[in-house]
C-alpha cells in the first residue's frame, strides 16, 4: 500500500524530471561504457608564441558510436559528478602521453609541449602525483613536454598539500598552468604561493576585449600580474587578429584560439603545424 502511495506521490512531480532522471543515467551507463570501451580521443589545438607553434593543448572528445563526436561539454560535468573522471583524466593522460612520445622522434615535433586538462577531483585524488609518473613511465614521455592545467577549483584545497603535489612534478619537468584564470574565486595570495609556470586569461576576458573596456583592463591586468610575478601568459579563445594585436600591445605573445586554428584531430594538426615553423629544438 505505501508502495503505491509512493508511487503515486511520483505524479506530483514534474513528469520533465522524471526525463531528466532517466536520460542523466543513460549518459552515466554510457559514460562508463565509453570508458571500457575506450570510446575517448583527444583534439589538439595549437598554442602559439609570437608566430610560432609551440605546443597544443588536448582536449578531449567522446566518439559515441550513434551520437558521433560528443564535446566535453556534455559529459564532463556527470564524469565529475560520478567520479569517472578519474578513470576518464587517467585515460586522456595517456594517450597525451602516447602522442608525445611519438612526437618526440619526430625532428619537427620533437619540441612540441601537450597541455593536459586536470579536474579538481583528479588532482586532489592522493595518488595523483604517482598515477601521473606512471603513465609517463610506460609511454617514454618527456615528462619536460607535458603541461598540466589546473583551474582555481583546485586552489580551495590547503595550499602545502598542492604545493607538495605540484613540486613533486616539477622535479621531473612537468609544467603548470592555471586555465581559465579569472574567472573563479581564488584568492591572489595563492598565486604568489604555488610554483606555477603560467597564467591563461580566460576566453570570456578576450571576447570582447575591444569593445568593453573593462574586460580590456582585467587582460591587461593580468598580463601585468603575471609579469610581475615572473609567470608566463596565455590568451585562450583568440579568434581575430584585432584581438591578437590588443594582447600583443598589452604584452602577452602567447596565444590559442580559432584565429589561429581549431582542435584538429591529430592528422589534421600535425599537417597544420608541418605547414609552419615550429619551435627549434634547444640543443641540451
Ligand atoms: P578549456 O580547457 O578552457 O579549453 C578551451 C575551450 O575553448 C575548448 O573547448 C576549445 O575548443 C575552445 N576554444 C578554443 N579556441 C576558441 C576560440 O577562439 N573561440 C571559442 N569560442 N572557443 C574556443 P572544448 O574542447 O569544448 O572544451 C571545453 C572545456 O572542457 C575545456 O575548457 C575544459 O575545461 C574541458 N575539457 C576538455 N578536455 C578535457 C579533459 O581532457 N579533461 C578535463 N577534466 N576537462 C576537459
Ligand atoms: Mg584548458
Ligand atoms: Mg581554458
Ligand atoms: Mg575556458
Amino acid at each position: 500500500k505505501s508502495k503505491e502511495r509512493g508511487r503515486n506521490a511520483m505524479c506530483f512531480f514534474d513528469p520533465d524530471m522524471q526525463t531528466v532522471v532517466v536520460e542523466r543515467a543513460a549518459l552515466e551507463a554510457g559514460l562508463r561504457n565509453a570508458i571500457e570501451e575506450d570510446q575517448f580521443l583527444l583534439h589538439y589545438q595549437a598554442q602559439v608564441d609570437g608566430d610560432r607553434v609551440t605546443g597544443v593543448e588536448a582536449l578531449v572528445r567522446w566518439q559515441h558510436p550513434q551520437r558521433g563526436i560528443v564535446p566535453p561539454a556534455e559529459f564532463i560535468p556527470l564524469a565529475e559528478e560520478t567520479g569517472l573522471i578519474l578513470a576518464l583524466g587517467n585515460r586522456v593522460l595517456e594517450i597525451a602521453c602516447d602522442q608525445l612520445a611519438r612526437w618526440s622522434a619526430r625532428p619537427d615535433m620533437a619540441c612540441l609541449t601537450i597541455a593536459v586538462n586536470v579536474s579538481a577531483q583528479q588532482f586532489r585524488a592522493p595518488d595523483f602525483v604517482d598515477k601521473v609518473l606512471a603513465v609517463i613511465d610506460r609511454t617514454g614521455a618527456r615528462p619536460d613536454r607535458l603541461k598540466l592545467e589546473l583551474t582555481e577549483s583546485v586552489l580551495v584545497d590547503n595550499v602545502q598539500d598542492i604545493t607538495e603535489k605540484m613540486d613533486a612534478l616539477k622535479a621531473k619537468g612537468v609544467v603548470f598552468s592555471l586555465d581559465d584564470f579569472g574567472i573563479g574565486y581564488s584568492s591572489l595570495s595563492y598565486l604568489k604561493l604555488l610554483p606555477l609556470d603560467q597564467l591563461k586569461i580566460d576566453r570570456s576576458f578576450v571576447r570582447d576585449v575591444l569593445v568593453d573596456p573593462n574586460d580590456a583592463a582585467i587582460a591587461r591586468t593580468i598580463v601585468a600580474l603575471a609579469q610581475s610575478l615572473g609567470l608566463g601568459v596565455l590568451a585562450e579563445g583568440v579568434e581575430t587578429e584585432a584581438q591578437r594585436d590588443f594582447l600583443a600591445a598589452a604584452g602577452c605573445h602567447a596565444y590559442q584560439g580559432y584565429y589561429f586554428c581549431r582542435p584538429l584531430p591529430i592528422d589534421g594538426f600535425e599537417a597544420f603545424a608541418s605547414g609552419l615553423e615550429t619551435r627549434q629544438c634547444v640543443a641540451e
